[in-house]
């Protein structure tokens, strides 16, 4: 790690590659193997025109990372942001991978972004945006090809857009295409809470473990977006103390615990930003990741513990709710501090979860009650939280690194079985 230079430490691919060769190393993994799990399937550039609502035509960059089909059909979320990069969506991609495979659903990874920012576009806008970028992928998506979904910047209303262009190239109505979809259009009941849900279920485990009781966890949630919110509101329910959220406005703190169905009523009924809430005190985003507490949620965006602020994070558990929040540096120093690392492939791979209920539903074309969707996801948490755990103790690394060997040997096992087609 050392030999790598210190301005790489926020390139996320160099990231997930770190974490990749720890663990590919840990278990032997043949050479071949690994450069074939190290490198994407396939990367797609696609240049979307679109004209926008004053009439002037603009070229949107979008991609498509597929990183592996060893284990299904290729999985994973579309992200616009104005921050998207290739390496970014790249890593993304991989991370589904392994995320896919901790918790034993039948997909390969993939993820795709458009280099846009949704704040300054008009539904109108996002909508063409989908619809040229669906058409100009048509040929490598599909139920068994690659099934997208929501991640930052997109949410039901765009899977349904990309579900309907998907359909009328087909001819046919293709619900089985992406997840994350209204009710309506063969959504999954569940769906919507299934990643802060799942981020729970985690904890929870982490807790049973640990010996603790929710009532003595004062809980951090940074990022109020449908993980974070969802995460906070559901862990509120269950006890845990949530004495700290933020969002891209900044953060709010309250040691005696923030009143979060009001605070949730506040953003997303009242639309009024989140510092303003009046039952805190304001900080911004970023330092409320420091305020001593039990449990530690980072649910926004990649990068924000690093090895410049890593020693500053004063939890007993860290359970990451958004994709590469941690970076490779900051493992070391959380490992020394001796925190709880719930890696994120583990811990918020609840909507993936989900998202795999939602396409067996439609392809059954019968649709499940949210108990039952609930209780198997219960299952699937807490099977691979025990999984990691056991892993863990056997091999004497971290919650991390044994997360990843558990996912890359479950690929690996199954492309050795196929081979290499030649
Ligand atoms: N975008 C989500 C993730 O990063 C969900 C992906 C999916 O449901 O396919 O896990």
């Amino acid at each position: 790690m050392a030999t790598v230079a210190a301005h790489d430490e926020l390139n996320v691919y160099e990231s997930a590659e770190a974490r990749f060769e720890i663990a590919a190393r840990q278990l032997g993994l043949e050479d071949g193997l690994y450069r074939f799990l190290k490198y994407p399937n396939k990367e797609i550039t696609v240049y979307i025109p679109v004209v926008m609502d004053d009439g002037r035509m603009e070229v949107f960059t979008g991609y498509r990372v597929q990183h592996s089909l060893v284990r299904g059909p290729c999985k994973g979320g579309i992200r616009y942001s104005p921050h998207v990069t290739i390496d970014e969506v790249r890593a993304l991609a991989t991370w589904m991978t392994w995320k896919c495979a901790v918790v034993d659903i039948p997909f390969g990874g993939a993820k795709g972004g458009i280099i846009c920012d949704p704040e300054k576009l008009s539904r109108s806008e996002i909508e063409r945006i989908t619809r040229r970028y669906t058409a100009e992928l048509s040929e490598w998506l599909g139920p068994e090809k690659d099934v997208p979904a929501p991640d930052l910047g997109t949410d039901e209303q765009v899977m349904a857009w990309v579900m309907d262009t998907f359909s009328m190239h087909m001819r046919h109505t293709v619900t089985g295409v992406v997840t994350g979809k209204p009710l309506a259009l063969g959504g999954s009941l569940g769906r919507r809470e299934a990643t802060g849900r799942g981020l729970m279920m985690i904890c929870n485990k982490a807790l049973e473990k640990l010996q603790l009781k929710p009532s003595q966890c004062r809980t951090i949630v940074q990022g109020f977006g449908n993980v974070g919110s969802i995460a906070a509101e559901l862990m509120h329910e269950t006890g845990y103390k949530i004495i700290g959220a933020s969002d891209v406005h900044g953060g709010l703190y309250n040691e005696k615990g923030l009143d979060v169905p009001k605070l949730v009523d506040w953003v997303y009924r009242q639309h009024k930003p989140l510092p303003e809430f009046p039952g805190g005190e304001r900080t911004s985003s970023q330092e409320i990741l420091f305020r001593p507490c039990e449990v530690l949620v980072p649910a926004a965006i990649e990068n924000q513990i690093t090895s410049e602020n890593a020693h500053r994070v004063d939890c007993k558990i860290l359970c990451e709710g958004a994709n590469g929040p941690t970076t490779a540096y900051a493992d070391d120093v959380l490992q020394q501090k001796g925190v709880f690392v719930l890696p994120d492939i583990l811990a918020n791979a609840g909507g993936v979860t989900v998202s795999y209920f939602e396409w067996v539903q439609d392809r059954q074309g019968f649709f499940w009650r949210e108990s039952e969707v609930n209780q198997r996801l219960q299952d699937v948490m807490d099977r691979s939280f025990d999984q990691v755990v056991e892993l863990r103790e056997a091999h004497k690394v971290t919650s991390r690194t044994a997360a990843y060997m558990l996912a890359i040997r479950r690929v690996a096992s199954a492309l050795r079985l196929r081979g290499i087609y030649a």
